[in-house]
This record gives structure tokens, sequence and C-alpha cells, in this order.
């Protein structure tokens, strides 16, 4: 799925790498998550110690990459990344593993789709700083134990809730990533056009925050836009007026819905009288994947209050009637 306001990474943007911030204090937002890495990075640097197990959950887009490159960086030490679907075999981790130097970081992006044989390597890795391997198979087959050098895994999840308890039990600095308010997102933006030698004035900054759906990525990829927009005009400054311009071409609404979010509200309101609806039914309605529907579409939906999740499923709330244009029902307005 592409589309101009999901927080999830397109191949294309790596070239948006340049961007991220580089340091702690260069990272917006996100103060507590902050606030507990910056202890524990330096009470791990103090003691000369590898860093905790760092598990970051939060929806695609928030920083999640961004802040386990900061934290090898902090740390001073190399930064491995890989990920969940990326480790079908437990050899390719175990391969990773040992190339590892004292107190570095791997990060392993989407943990929650790493397959159960890779997962069973990795519990003995994390806690004990071992490998144990079997080499060959059937009467010849020999298990034989590896030491590793003291590492630290940083893993990202979206879902929290999908990760087997025994892998979570095993994180000892959870941090949960919220999404950002305007006014963080808007310093996100002066950041970003710094780095990319644009003029973007305050209430230009502000104006694609709104509609940046909490999630720096969506409001560095909104950025872009307005600025191809504005270069077409022949502007040399984003202000309010060009970035709403463009923003209503994009169409991207205030609120930050695009096509998408409204198609699903619709959805639910003209087939399903408002719900409640089950997840798997919305997905059907409009064509999507009922995991695109859950990480990206409904997050920011419910967070904004358009939508509500019950035990027989989503309700639509009086909110997302008037945003699209309908009267709400009289039982369900507020
Ligand atoms: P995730 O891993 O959670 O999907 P990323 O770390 O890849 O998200 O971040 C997406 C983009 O947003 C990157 O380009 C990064 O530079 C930018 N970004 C994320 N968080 C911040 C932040 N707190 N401050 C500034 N830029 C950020």
């Amino acid at each position: 799925m592409t589309r101009l306001v999901s927080g999830e990474e397109v191949p294309l943007e790596s070239h948006d790498k340049a961007l991220r911030p580089q340091t702690l204090s260069e990272f917006v937002g996100q103060e507590q998550a902050k606030g507990n890495l910056s202890v524990f990075i330096e009470a791990a640097k103090a003691r000369a110690e590898a860093l905790d197990h760092v598990l970051l959950f939060g929806p695609p887009g928030l920083g999640k990459t961004t802040l386990a490159q900061i934290v090898a960086r902090e740390l001073g030490v190399n930064f491995r990344a890989t990920s969940g679907p990326v480790l079908a075999k437990a050899g390719d981790l175990a391969a990773i593993l040992t190339n590892l130097e004292p107190r570095d970081v791997l990060f392993i992006d989407e943990i929650h789709r790493l397959p159960a044989n890779v997962e069973e390597i990795l519990y003995p890795a994390m806690e004990d700083h071992v490998l144990d391997l079997i080499i060959g198979d059937g009467p010849s087959a020999r298990s034989i134990r590896i030491d590793l050098a003291p590492f630290t895994l940083v893993a990202a999840t979206t879902r929290a809730g999908l990760l087997a308890t025994p892998l979570r039990d095993r994180f000892g600095i959870p941090l949960r990533l919220e999404f950002y308010t305007h006014g963080e997102l808007q310093k996100v933006l002066t950041q970003a056009a710094r780095k990319m030698n644009l003029e973007l004035s305050p209430d230009g900054a502000l104006e694609i925050a709104a509609r940046a759906r909490g999630t720096p990525r969506v409001a560095g990829r909104l950025l872009r836009r307005v600025r191809d927009f504005a270069a077409a005009d022949g502007a040399t400054l984003i202000d309010q007026k060009a970035a709403a311009k463009a923003l209503a071409r994009l169409d991207v609404d205030e609120a930050g819905l695009d096509a998408l979010d409204r198609r699903y509200l619709r959805a639910l309101i003209e087939n399903y009288g408002g719900g409640p609806a089950g997840v798997e039914t919305l997905a059907y309605a409009i064509a999507e994947a009922r995991d695109a529907v859950e990480d990206v579409i409904e997050p920011y939906l419910l967070q904004q209050g358009f939508i509500q999740r019950t035990p027989r499923g989503r309700m639509v709330c009086a909110k997302a009637y008037t945003h699209i244009g309908l009267t709400p029902p009289p039982q369900i307005q507020a």
C-alpha cells in the first residue's frame, strides 16, 4: 500500500535517512522514553557493560529505528540492523550474533514476525549470551554451545500484544512511543526543512504538522510533496497558504485523513450502520489487508476519536459523521 499519509516506510524513502536526528537531544518529543533511555545509557556506560535489551513499540513512522541508531551512537558501539521477516532460519541469526563485538547494538525490526525456530535461539542469546545450535540431523546430530559477546538487542514492533510473553519478558527496558503533538511535529519539520535548505515559515510548518497524523515520517513525506508544489508555483517560501493549497491538492484533509481513511469511515457507516463491525469484515469492504487496517489506518482514527474499539467490533463516533459531511443519528449524538 503506497499512501501519502501511511506511517510505513516505502523503499524510495531511503534518501530521508540523511534527515534522521543523530543524537537524543536532536530527537524531538517522546520525553518519557528519552528520559529513561538516557539514564540507562549513562549507567551502562559508567559500568562499562552492555545496555539491557530494549523493546520499542508503537505505530510505524514514530522513530523506532531512529531511536535504536541513536542508542548505539550514544553508547559508542556498532549498530547492526535486521528484521523479523528477513531472519528465516536459525543460522541467519546465528551468523549475525557471532559477529557482534562486545556491547554492540543489534536492531531487529518487526520482531513479532520472527519465525518460532529463530526466536528459540534468541532466548539463551539474550539471557546468557550463548548460542545453542544443532549441527547435522538424524542420529549424527549433536548440539554445540557457542559463547557470544554481551550485546544489546533493540527490538521494534508495531504491536507488543503479538509478542510471546517469554520474549516480551526478556526485555529489561520496554518503551512505548506515542503519537507526536502538533507542536512537536512543527519542530521536526523545522529541523528537516533546515537540512533540506528549504524556507518554511512557522505557520507553514504548523499547517503540515496538523495533517501529519502525529507521525514524523508522514510529516517528512508531506513536506517533500509540499516543496514540489511550491517549486512548481515558483514560491521560495513555504507559508501557511502555500502548505494548505498543496495539501488540498494532495487530498489530505485538515484532520490528516486521506481518501482511504474516509472510505473506511464511510464503509463502517454506510455498510454496517456505524458498527459494531469486525476488522476482518471492514478490511474486506475496503479491499485492504487486515494488517494494514490494524497497523496503519485504525491507530490514528482511534487516537483522534473517529472510531472506538469495543468487544463486539469497531464502532464509529459522532465526529466521524460530521467529518465526512453526514449527520450523526440521534442515538450516537454526543
Ligand atoms: P519507525 O522505525 O518507527 O518506523 P523511523 O525511525 O524510521 O520510524 O522514523 C521515520 C522518519 O521520521 C525518519 O525519517 C526520521 O528521521 C523521522 N523521525 C522519527 N522520529 C523523529 C523525531 N523524534 N524527531 C525527528 N525526526 C524523527
